[in-house]
């Protein structure tokens, strides 16, 4: 029997230059090497489906903003990847944050799946605290809201089935309601683990990224993306990790996670 998730693609739309400083909670020794960001789209594709999309990315306006370069714009990305947005149904928000859910608008004929926690946190009174604020775009999350005004929202409430072989498991830490997508694959689950790990070393050295609600959820989060990797860093593709490209079948920046790495991650680490 074939597996129900034929391929899966992560589709680099942007980078970040930075040091490795800046992508763990505490210190680290290599603090002054360099340590990239990679930003990227997913898409999970069945046959007999359109490709769900997993978050949105950002357009020029957000990365100008924030000093982030633009590799190409996400629809490109995804025309690349022999995608149609406007034939897209479904697009999963793995969390809010301005570089998982800015581009809304690629997809007029789309649903938007989100957890309870995560819209709930993102119109709260916590957003009041500016330093809470500032991974979020305030228009992205009133576009969501007037999409939920037009029937275009479904709400997940922790890890429920999305469809035969994905699974969407809540992994909260990072955000109030980040949601890991666990994909059956003719290679086993695979786990999309967005920013629940930025990085395979927010893994292996156990340190999350800088960026959180709550620091020992967090830790749960990481921890329980690779257990449902089944333990192999191998099955878990990080959010913004340069060594998805390296490491997993890709060309014109975008990688086959499906298929196995050519090269263990855990040589890499
Ligand atoms: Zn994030
Ligand atoms: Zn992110």
């Amino acid at each position: 029997m074939t597996a129900p998730v034929t391929r899966i693609d992560a589709i680099r739309y942007a980078r970040h230059e930075r040091n490795a400083a800046a992508n763990f909670t505490t210190p680290v020794d290599d603090h002054d090497l360099p340590m990239p960001l990679d930003y990227f789209v997913w898409a999970i594709h069945r046959d007999g489906h359109p490709p769900v999309i997993v978050d949105t990315g950002f357009g020029d306006a957000a990365a100008a903003a924030r000093g982030r370069t633009m590799i190409r714009p996400v629809i490109e990305g995804l025309r690349d990847a022999g995608i149609d947005h406007l034939a897209v149904e479904d697009v999963i928000l793995t969390h809010l944050h301005y570089d998982h859910a800015g581009s809304l608008g690629l997809f007029p004929n789309a649903k938007f799946h989100v957890q309870d926690a995560e819209l709930a946190f993102a119109t709260s009174r916590q957003v009041c605290d500016a330093p809470t604020r500032a991974p979020f775009d305030g228009e992205p999350v009133a576009e969501l809201v007037r999409k939920l005004y037009a029937d275009r929202v479904v709400f997940h409430d922790g890890d429920e089935e999305f469809a035969p072989g994905i699974v969407l498991r809540l992994a909260h830490g990072h955000t109030a309601g980040l949601m890991l997508v666990c994909c059956e694959t003719a290679r086993g689950t695979v786990v999309l683990a967005s920013d629940a790990a930025h990085l395979y070393a927010n893994i292996t050295r156990k340190l999350p990224f800088p960026i959180f609600v709550d620091e020992a959820d967090y830790r749960r989060a990481q921890e329980r993306a690779l257990e449902l990797a089944g333990g192999s860093l191998d099955h878990l593709i990080p959010g913004h990790d340069p060594l998805v490209l390296a490491c997993f079948p890709a060309k014109d920046d975008i990688a086959r996670v499906d298929l196995p790495p050519h090269t263990a991650i855990s040589e890499t680490q």
